[in-house]
């Protein structure tokens, strides 16, 4: 097993390395910071939650501490603030022995601060492309001292539609330097990219496009109108600690918030809507623990590193095999484990399909004996009742059959029918 003894790292940077509590690399580290040492162009196959941003924070810090100060020497471009946060914090934690200054530009605040902040001298740099090519425009922001390029979380950039503007601000860098880029799947539009901009890459990859082996997945099969019954029959008889729901709509994340608020469960919402001071509270409340129960919508969730997110629940079945890799890599990040549940309706089988073909194997199914699965459908037939929108993609995939053949469920017991009715008296008006 190696150590990070063994990487050679300047004392000041094995110094953060002590301060943020790793005592041992992970995989992804382990493959990917001897190599990015050496100077080599890095294409990095990980997962958020394998430990990646150290795996690119650490080399950086190590490359730039003995060089000129108050420079902009390494940018990283991220699809989110919140990862982009996540990102500076990490270097501000890793590097604090090191004096280097990292600094984030991201839209949504105001652009002065940010100016004032360049002006002071930043060695490290970490945005969002649309903000940063604003920065290149007005030429507050100067790259013609760049050594460093890393694009994390490409795949998002791509479905975020940043594409345009990643070829812009690459265009606009030394040719002369390194480029990192790290994405959890590789379609091809990434390999594309790759080819672009990464020179004779060295791919490191941190074992499938699979998510972390401590993740146990769970399917379970029910009728639209039943899920938000469903969710919180899981919610009761569940340890369920520190829990991220993904919805499909903002709308759907905002309602589910509420109903969960009122049904006694310390929660909150995360969605586009938000303002970045809401946005902020209920991230912190969620990551310090205020918050039992996060609801977001893929977009507002990107990113987000809860460590000790226990539970992962799709609400709603995301709309690509690869959105269900970034969701679940919210939990049993690192070494710790999780559990990932998807309420699954009929329409969503070509999606189960696929996402099982992603990850190697099937999804275990669960039907819960004490589970009204015949409830009727509530006659004021809202948002909860119906399918969510159609996603804007595609969301049956190639290939996948448009079967009607019903869930195979098991024939519920005795017991289970005793229970469903006592269910039913319980709880007449759950059901959505
Ligand atoms: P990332 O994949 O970069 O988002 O990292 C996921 C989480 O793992 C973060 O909370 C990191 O602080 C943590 N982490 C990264 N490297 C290590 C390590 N070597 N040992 C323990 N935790 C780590």
């Amino acid at each position: 097993m190696s150590t990070f003894d063994s990487f050679d790292l300047h004392p000041r940077v094995v110094a953060g390395i002590k301060a943020a509590g790793y005592t041992t690399p992970t995989p992804i580290q382990t493959e990917a910071i001897p190599t990015v040492m050496e100077g080599r162009d890095v294409m990095g196959l990980a997962q958020t939650g394998t430990g990646k941003t150290a795996a690119f924070v650490l080399p950086i810090l190590n490359r730039l501490i003995g060089g000129p100060r108050g420079t902009l020497r390494a940018l990283i471009v991220a699809p989110t603030r919140e990862l982009a946060e996540q990102i500076h914090e990490a270097i501000r934690l890793l590097g604090r022995k090191t004096g280097l200054k990292s600094a984030t530009a991201y839209g949504g605040v105001s652009i002065n601060p940010q100016i004032n902040r360049f002006r002071q001298g930043i060695d490290i740099l970490v945005a969002c492309p649309g903000r940063l090519l604003d920065h290149m425009e007005r030429k507050t922001v100067r790259l013609k001292k760049l050594e460093v390029l890393v694009l994390d979380e490409a795949d998002q950039m791509f479905d975020m539609g940043f594409f345009p503007d990643i070829r812009r601000i690459v265009a606009q860098v030394p040719r002369e330097r390194q480029t990192l880029l790290f994405s959890a799947t590789m379609p091809p539009e990434i390999r594309r990219l790759t080819k672009e901009v990464l020179t004779r890459p060295v791919t490191v990859q941190v074992g499938r496009t699979a998510p972390a082996e401590t993740v146990n997945h769970a399917l379970y099969p029910v009728a639209q109108h039943l899920k938000t019954a469903m969710l919180m029959n899981l919610l009761h008889g569940t340890d369920a600690k520190s829990v991220l729901i993904f919805t499909r709509t903002k709308h759907r994340a905002k309602q589910l918030g509420v109903k969960l608020g009122k049904a006694g469960y310390r929660s909150a919402s995360l969605q586009g809507n938000l303002s970045q001071n809401r946005r902020k509270a209920a991230m912190d409340g969620f990551r310090d623990g205020t918050f039992q129960i996060l609801v977001a919508t893929d977009i507002a969730a990107r990113g987000i590193d809860v460590t000790r997110v226990s539970h992962v629940i799709n609400y709603d079945i995301p709309d690509t095999p690869e959105a269900y890799i970034h969701r679940i890599g919210r939990t049993g990040r690192a070494t710790r484990t999780g559990d990932a549940f998807t309420l699954a309706t009929q329409e969503d089988k070509g999606m189960v399909r696929s996402i099982e073909r992603l990850l190697g194997s099937p999804l275990e199914r669960r039907h819960l004996d004490d589970f009204d699965y015949q409830a009727p459908a509530p006659k004021r037939n809202k948002e909860f009742a119906r399918p969510p929108r159609p996603a804007s993609r595609n969301r049956r995939p190639a290939g996948a059959a448009k079967s009607r053949k019903p869930w195979p469920q098991r024939k519920p017991s005795a017991t289970s029918t005793a229970n469903r009715r006592s269910h039913a008296r319980r709880r007449p008006a759950v059901a959505a």
